[in-house]
């Protein structure tokens, strides 16, 4: 990036665990952040002031990332005051474990509707601008459980699949232009999703990571910002894991 340069990033799920970092790694490194967040307003005020410490602008709004004119809405007042988006990452992402047999049809809905028409909607709304000015990075935050799938998560298992598969079509769709999709899919992290399981399943899932700790967000956040930067400019279509080796 040139000096003085600015560059815009969207998040989603933004006022909370890897979207939070994800706002604080990218104001670090220079840009102006726009991000939402579904509920928690005083979490997302007090984010807004700590990213802005980095000297960068910083502005949130409540979107629900189901609800795509909701999303197109936050997309142009972003571009209005901010400038157009360089970087998207989509964070936004729910659970709603259940073993097949006993999944409700809402939590099959719910989660198809957050974590896969939620990243429809914002790399819908962000593509026509990066098309026009041939530039653009797009990271989508997947999870190992898209890979390989989860017992108990075969709705988010679909979800997080599917934001594979849809990445892989856009890089291809859009590379002639310039911009660049990428995803992201983390193991076990330390957040507040992690924190409703039980100790005996946490404990589980620990001794299944050789490096025998969960991952913090921040470093998932390093990945996104990595991906979000030209160092990255000849990566696209690519999945991350970043799972302390869970899947080997
Ligand atoms: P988290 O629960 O701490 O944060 C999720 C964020 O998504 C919250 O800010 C929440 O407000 C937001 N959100 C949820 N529904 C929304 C909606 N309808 N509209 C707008 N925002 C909404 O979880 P996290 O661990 O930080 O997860 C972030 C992403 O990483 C998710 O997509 C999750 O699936 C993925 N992930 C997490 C882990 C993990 O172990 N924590 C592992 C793999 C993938």
């Amino acid at each position: 990036m040139a000096e003085n340069e600015s560059r815009v990033a969207l998040v989603t799920g933004g006022s909370r665990g890897i979207g939070r970092a994800s706002v604080l790694t990218l104001a670090r490194d220079g840009f102006d952040v726009s991000f939402c967040y579904q509920s928690n307003e005083e979490a997302a005020l007090s984010l807004e002031k700590e990213a802005q410490e980095f000297g960068v602008r910083v502005i949130s709004r409540k979107v629900d990332v189901r609800d795509a004119e909701l999303v197109r809405a936050f997309v142009a007042e972003t571009e209005e005051t901010l400038a157009p988006i360089d970087v998207a990452v989509t964070a936004a992402g729910i659970t709603r474990d259940n073993p097949l047999l006993l999944m409700k049809d809402e939590e099959w809905h719910q989660v198809l509707d957050v974590n896969l028409d939620g990243v429809y909607n914002v790399c819908r709304s962000v593509v026509f601008s990066m098309m026009k000015r041939k530039s653009g990075a797009i990271i989508n935050i997947s999870s190992v459980a898209g890979v390989y799938g989860n017992p108990t998560q075969s709705n988010y298992s679909a979800s997080k699949a599917g934001i594979i598969g849809f990445s892989r079509a856009l890089a291809k769709e859009v590379g002639g232009y310039g911009i660049r999709a990428n995803v992201v899919a983390p193991g076990f992290i330390d957040t507040d999703m992690t924190s409703v399981l039980s100790g005996g399943a946490k404990e589980k899932a620990l001794a299944a990571v050789p490096l025998r700790r969960l991952g913090r967000a921040d470093e998932v956040a390093e990945l996104v910002s990595y991906l979000a930067s030209d160092k990255a400019g000849y990566i696209t279509g690519s999945v991350f894991q970043i799972d302390g080796g869970i899947t080997l």
